[in-house]
């Protein structure tokens, strides 16, 4: 008797579990889905009105990071804002790795430099010398001629 007992309770325990599981999942998916839905309606209805608000968070997050780097280009000085992007002082440091790792880039970048609390190897530079950097394998033509002793 005792035994059938102690067999009933654990039949009964795992369809009740199989139950709670399904009702579970179930809930969640209509739940999910309830969700998107609700998102993407409002996002098309709002579609304007969600870009702008994703637009000026990027540059809240933008100003935030040249905020604490400087607003002007830390090799020529350039200080239109379009013209300047976030440098990796040692290209292959420590701070770059992870960035890469944790694929940050645009909006993200900025979001995890300000989430990682502005690592000391970066700074801001203008497209041009950070373009220069790249192609003359690590510093700015500004500051070295060498790319000029190449093409002689
Ligand atoms: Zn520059
Ligand atoms: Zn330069």
């Amino acid at each position: 008797m005792k035994r059938d007992r102690k067999e009933e309770g654990r039949k009964y325990r795992l369809k009740y579990r199989e139950k709670l599981k399904k009702m579970r999942r179930f809930s969640y998916e209509k739940y999910r889905d309830k969700a998107l839905e609700q998102c993407k309606r409002y996002y098309q209805q709002n579609k304007d009105k969600v870009q702008l608000y994703q637009k000026q968070w990027g540059y809240k997050q933008k100003e935030i990071v040249f905020d604490h780097y400087g607003n002007r280009c830390s090799c020529c000085g350039e200080t239109e804002v379009f013209f300047l992007c976030i440098d990796h002082i040692n290209n292959d440091g420590n701070t770059h790795r992870k960035l890469i790792r944790g694929r940050a880039t645009g909006t993200n970048m900025y979001r995890w430099i300000i989430r990682n609390n502005f690592p000391a190897d970066l700074q801001t530079l203008c497209q041009n010398c950070n373009w220069g950097k790249y192609r003359n394998g690590g510093v700015c033509p500004h500051k070295s001629n060498s790319i000029k002793g190449i093409l002689k």
